[in-house]
């Protein structure tokens, strides 16, 4: 019988554990700032997946064992998240040893939540109900392409017009939220990638963002980047965890971050709830009519109308998870995938096309994005933090980048 350990060296046990996946696994580690020696010692032993797999079962042993030390305190939920973290990593050896999972069991294993399904009706319903809002008449698809045309940002004015929203999301942001002094980052425009744009976070509150230009982009893609990569989203989410947990309390586990793990559900949710936090309702199109589209050659006149569509778009998030059950499950084709994409989450087919690339690597990963923003904005919203309430949202907001946080204690 071994000492029990400290929640300190199951911290660093857990690190190592994700160094040594992240071995097998080129996307596994999103982010590290650890000791630069642990992932030189994961790469020099380069355990095969199965000895990978024992640890992981071992270190979730040690901690299922643990005694709580209470469900509300920050101990507590550090220990839960090491404990979901970890069965996560389990999951995820399993399936790089062979292990194939639902949809849904796959969702279960790695993030901890069970997605919701819609039928066919209910996207079938809202397209129509977009359709009514597009001028012309036959496929929404194709008169949705066509009215998006007129909001494209011209590339000689993308970067002028991103600034822009970045400046405004840092502005808005650190009105509430305390910021690191010397957080920053810059910004890469790139081809050839399955997403439409990346934080890569690097440690002491740097992040390096990426914006894929592989297609056209439209106006609002201004304001979802400049929020969801980098003021209040990931940018922000990262250094407050490296502020707080990591260097402040000197929690070893926050100095990596494992994509395929219910952190992510947080990280995705919190990003894409953070352009509602720091653009709130009418507040959003008074900023683009006044600045974004002046800077972009948009008629401001437009913005309205263009907002009405794109927020009623965004609930066909949901069908875009439906194409890749579907389509990760062998149920369609990837054409299919990409035609259900086309017709209920009213991509271009080009677009549509790309994103089967993204269900291909991310996986269930997709969930993440609507169904943690539902989550993280209801768990902001059950604790009193509702939209007529700004100081006490950003506040819960601030709460839940800074605490340990996994879909189940949301
Ligand atoms: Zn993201």
């Amino acid at each position: 019988m071994s000492t029990p350990q400290s929640l300190d060296q199951l911290g660093e046990r857990y690190v190592r554990l994700v160094l040594s996946l992240g071995v097998h696994d080129a996307d596994y580690v999103d982010a590290y700032y650890g000791p630069e020696e642990w992932q030189q010692q994961a790469a020099r032993d380069h355990e095969d997946l199965a000895a990978v797999g024992e640890r992981a079962e071992s270190l979730r042993d040690a901690l299922n064992a643990f005694p709580a030390p209470g469900t509300e305190t920050m101990l507590g939920l550090r220990l839960e998240y090491l404990r979901r973290q970890v069965a996560a990593a389990v999951a995820r050896t399993r399936m790089l040893r062979g292990t194939r999972y639902s949809f849904d069991d796959e969702a279960q294993a790695l993030y901890d939540v069970k997605p919701p399904a819609f039928s066919e009706e209910h996207f079938a319903s809202l397209v129509n109900d977009v359709g009514n809002m597009l001028p012309g008449s036959g496929q929404v698809h194709k008169r949705f392409e066509q009215y998006k045309l007129q909001f494209v940002i011209p590339p000689s004015r993308l970067a002028l017009v991103f600034d822009a929203a970045i400046a405004e999301g840092r502005t808005r942001s650190a009105a509430h939220l305390s910021l690191p002094p010397d957080e920053h980052f810059s910004v890469e425009y790139v081809t050839g990638k399955p997403w439409s744009g990346y934080n890569w976070y690097k440690g002491n509150a740097t992040s390096v963002i990426q914006v894929n230009v592989d297609f056209p982009i439209t106006i609002d893609r201004a304001v979802d980047l400049a929020c969801h990569e980098g003021y209040p989203g990931h940018h922000v989410y990262n250094s407050i965890l490296e502020l707080n947990l990591a260097r402040g309390r000197g929690w070893q586990e926050f100095t990596i971050y494992a994509l395929f793990s219910p952190q992510s559900l947080i990280a995705e949710g919190t990003a894409n709830f953070g352009i509602e936090m720091a653009f709130p309702g009418r507040e959003r199109v008074a900023f683009e009519s006044d600045v974004l589209f002046p800077l972009a050659g948009i008629d401001p006149e437009y913005a309205e109308s263009y907002y009405a569509v794109h927020t009623l778009v965004q609930r066909l998030g949901y069908a875009g998870n439906e194409a890749a059950r579907r389509y990760l499950d062998g149920r369609i084709t990837r054409a299919q995938a990409a035609e259900w994409l086309v017709r209920y989450a009213l991509m271009s087919p080009e677009r549509a096309e790309q994103r089967t690339h993204f269900f291909d690597k991310y996986r269930s990963y997709v969930i993440n994005y609507n169904l943690g923003q539902d989550l993280v904005q209801n768990a902001v919203e059950r604790r009193g933090g509702t939209a007529d309430n700004p100081e006490r949202r950003w506040q819960l907001f601030g709460e839940l980048l800074s605490s340990p946080r996994i879909p189940s204690t949301l």
